[in-house]
């Protein structure tokens, strides 16, 4: 399959999780002699009968000596209670710690990431990263390193007693398969590596069909497209399952080895260790005992397997959060960022020319336009047309072409985009609202969040926000007023009241320049115009971008551009456009009959649509 990201090879990888599991060496250390003191444990209790069994049948047993192997016994139940217990904290809880700075790790990097990756990234897929790739490297820092430290000690130590007390050369011979089993397992590996990469990405796929259902279930039901998504569905379930098999196929092939060794194992102790018997070289006890001991073997050459099959999957894991990792910021601070203390507000675009990614058409092509501080510009356009694209150019959500646009006369890519995010308080079109009370919500900006609700201060801003964002009095109608909880955890509100919590969001935060994206689309033309009101002393304050595809929304701005296309078409004044009789002129007339009809009745519509169709015959 050719989306098997191979940007790290499984060596690489595998060396990054050692690397990682490393720096809690001392834990694991604590954790695996916990481990090995709990196996001498289980050891001693059946020595400790034994020995009490043969006093017994020797009748040399006084009741003191009951006692003390009463004792004895005990005293080996509680330690192994308590080594257990250590290395089961010592070796899981690394594994969660593990599992949990590395969560956090991927969090903070995905909070440093510009908006251009999440453009690029499906949400379901980062999900899947943070969920199933970290439980896999759990896996092995936990149970992985249990089973490892535990087949290997007492593998070697059986193979020791094999060899030492019993007979070496049974020992080597009963185990000459043993490199073709390695070799094997090293084979698989790999393939257990890849395929297990291409059941994560299939389970990447398989949650973002599940995302896309969920936040898209009212889309889907209002189209009726239930039977589509569930055919749609089944074919990413079916892709899951399927490379699922696939590596189970490759990692069942060791256990059945094992048993295969096993065998032949057996067969040589009874052809060769039957030898040594009849040339006395080994007594028949000591035949039987390596027989027994062969077979205690299997467990520990599973458990390796097991280990090895953990550390393929958790290296294709640390492969896919690698990548992620090694994402770099698009935005981010630059040595020679500058970042001023304060802010005129004066913007600047020269001859600003922009494509989304090569092979797509200019989204913005040569705009230029100054806006002097204080001033308001105010951009209309038809959909598509590049409004949203000029306002997350100014905000670097993407990055524009070198030397196109200034803020103060400073590129905006020389700017730190900290300080340059402060200076800018945007609406962006599609209001996003966190799944907390509506107060949270508008004290969002400056880590006003956190703070307690009778901070009077705080409480003072979002009031005044609200009240100019005209959403005061509905906050006030709810049942717990700006305490009412939203999304999940609450209600849910209308388009124009999202937008204008939105605008109080970015009220509140009092920046130098204020941008507000088609912020009062979804507002009837009343609100709209009582919200332009309050706001005029606002942006009379500040430089402020107003983005409409309504044109009775700009009215006042000190200069109107029209896209089309991405291209600046008009430009000037209300007045002077409205003379120009050109895109504004009759997006204008056409929104003024809107208006009309949302207002009027049935006559007076006909008349009101009959007077527009005349006016653009004309
Ligand atoms: P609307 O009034 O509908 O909000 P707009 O004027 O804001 O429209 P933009 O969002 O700026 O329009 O889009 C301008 C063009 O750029 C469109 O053709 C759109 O398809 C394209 N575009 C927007 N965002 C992206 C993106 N992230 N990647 C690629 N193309 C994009
Ligand atoms: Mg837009």
């Amino acid at each position: 399959m050719s989306d098997v990201d191979r940007s790290l090879s499984m060596r690489e990888s595998l060396l990054q999780l050692a690397a990682i599991l490393g720096k809690y060496w001392p834990r694991y250390l604590v954790g695996v002699l916990a481990l090995s003191l709990c196996n001498v444990g289980q050891l001693t209790i059946p020595w400790i009968i034994g020995q009490f069994i043969d006093s017994l049948r020797q009748g040399r047993l006084a009741a003191p000596d009951i006692a003390r192997t009463a004792g004895l016994v005990l005293a080996a139940a509680v330690g192994i209670a308590i080594f257990r217990f250590v290395w089961r904290i010592f070796v899981f809880g690394t594994a969660r710690r593990i599992e949990r700075d590395l969560r956090e790790r991927l969090f903070s990097h995905f909070q440093s990431l510009s908006a251009s990756f999440y453009h690029r990234k499906k949400v379901g897929d980062l999900m899947a990263h943070a969920t199933n790739d970290l439980n896999a490297i759990r896996a092995l820092a936990g149970e992985g390193v249990m089973a490892g430290w535990d087949a290997t000690a007492l593998g070697i130590g059986t193979l020791a007693v094999m060899a030492i007390a019993i007979d070496w050369r049974l020992t080597l011979a009963a185990f000459l398969p043993l490199p073709l089993l390695a070799f094997i397992q090293f084979r698989l590996g790999g393939q257990v590596h890849d395929r297990y990469k291409r059941v994560q990405a299939a389970f990447s796929a398989l949650s973002d069909r599940v995302q896309e259902n969920v936040s898209g279930a009212r889309v889907i039901k209002a189209f009726a497209q239930e039977d589509a998504e569930k055919k749609r569905f089944a074919v990413s379930n079916e892709a899951y399952y399927g490379n699922f098999v696939s590596l189970t196929r490759a990692q069942s092939l060791f256990e059945p080895l094992v048993g295969l060794l096993d065998g032949v194992g057996t067969l040589v102790c009874i052809a060769y260790g039957g030898l040594l018997v009849l040339q006395g070289d080994i007594t028949l006890g000591q035949f039987v005992a390596f027989t027994s001991y062969l077979h205690m073997l299997v467990w520990p050459m599973t458990g390796l397997g097991r280990t090895i099959n953990m550390a393929q999957r958790a290296s294709a894991s640390m492969s896919r959060l690698q990548a992620l990792f090694d994402e770099v910021p698009e935005i981010r601070a630059l040595p020679d960022s500058v970042a001023p203390a304060s802010w005129q507000g004066a913007l600047s675009i020269r001859n600003l020319t922009f494509r989304y990614a090569p092979h797509l058409p200019p989204a913005l092509e040569d705009v230029t336009l100054e806006v002097r501080p204080g001033e308001t510009l105010g951009i209309v356009g038809r959909t598509g047309s590049g409004k949203s694209t000029l306002a997350s150019l100014l905000t670097r959500a993407f990055n524009p072409p070198d030397e196109t646009v200034f803020l103060d006369g400073i590129c905006v890519n020389r700017l730190d985009p900290g300080a340059l995010r402060q200076a800018i308080g945007m609406v962006p079109q599609d209001a996003f609202l966190f799944s907390t009370s509506i107060r949270e919500n508008i004290a969002f900006v400056s880590g006003k969040r956190d703070m307690e609700p009778d901070s009077s201060t705080v409480e003072d801003a979002v009031l005044r926000a609200s009240r100019m964002a005209q959403l005061d009095g509905e906050i006030q109608e709810l049942p717990h007023g700006y305490e009412t909880m939203l999304g999940e955890r609450g209600i849910t509100l209308s388009g124009g009241q999202r937008q204008r919590v939105s605008i109080a969001r970015a009220l509140l935060k009092d920046a130098p320049i204020l941008v507000l994206d088609d912020c009062l689309s979804a507002v009837d033309t009343r609100t709209e115009a009582r919200i332009l009101e309050t706001l005029l002393p606002v942006m009379h304050d500040r430089t402020s971008l107003l983005i409409s595809h309504r044109v009775s929304a700009l009215q006042h701005a000190d200069l109107i551009i029209v896209l089309e296309r991405g291209r600046i078409v008009e430009r000037g004044k209300h007045a002077d456009l409205l003379a120009l009789g050109g895109e504004y002129r009759s997006l204008w007339e056409l929104q003024q009959l809107e208006a009309t009809l949302e207002e009027a009745t049935g006559a007076e519509r006909e008349i009101a649509v009959a007077a527009w169709e005349e006016g653009t015959a004309r």
